[in-house]
């Protein structure tokens, strides 16, 4: 395997990973609008504008090997968005398609994650010091937005348990009015359940 076989590998996925983040500039607005929940939508925003910025980082690494920053079609990318897609007109707005959302958007981010690994691990093979640490700086924020993103679907989980606790309680209110009144006030604004 010579180097120049690496860094044609290199330049393919340089390539491929560029058009990946460029469909993404264009999905995520559409994403943000679809979006219910208010963390989701900055985050969505926000990972919006890391985006672009992971569009110039990778034009400075076309820079340093000296290539053309040119995209190839990436499939993979593209079947992601697909599929994200199909889970926001299957939903309406609301809870459901935001955990829709989050999945098919953490699909996406494991899939940057495994590009920019191997990019990075290239870039080292190729002792692309510069490319490396830019490489690194994408990988670090695919990671982050990761976290994010299973943060945000937790505190979804948890806000629709609470909803549904509280929907267990009226209908107790309903039945027994009494009893209800002195759960309430021993339970009040803490998540304490009564025995049943
Ligand atoms: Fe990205
Ligand atoms: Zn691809
Ligand atoms: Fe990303």
């Amino acid at each position: 395997m010579t180097q120049e076989t690496l860094h044609e590998t290199f330049v393919a996925l340089l390539r491929d990973t560029y058009d990946a983040e460029k469909q993404l500039v264009k999905a995520l607005p559409k994403l943000a609008k679809a979006a219910d929940n208010e963390e989701l939508v900055e985050a969505i925003r926000n990972h919006l504008a890391e985006t672009e910025a992971q569009v110039t980082r990778l034009e400075e690494v076309f820079g340093i090997v000296g290539a053309p920053a040119k995209g190839k079609a990436c499939k993979g990318m593209k079947g992601l968005l697909e599929e994200g897609n199909e889970a926001i007109q299957e939903e309406d707005k609301g809870e459901l398609r935001d955990l829709a959302m989050i999945a098919g958007a953490q699909k996406v981010e494991h899939y940057e994650i495994a590009a920019y690994g191997t990019l990075r691990t290239l870039a080292e093979q190729l002792d692309l010091s510069d490319a490396v640490e830019l490489l690194q700086q994408t990988e670090d924020e695919e990671k982050a937005a990761d976290s994010k993103l299973t943060e945000i679907a937790m505190t979804i989980y948890e806000s629709a348990s609470d909803a549904e606790e509280d929907e267990e309680d009226e209908e107790e209110d309903e039945e027994q009015p009494a009893r209800t009144t002195a759960v309430k006030s021993r339970g009040e604004g803490g998540k304490t359940r009564t025995a049943r």
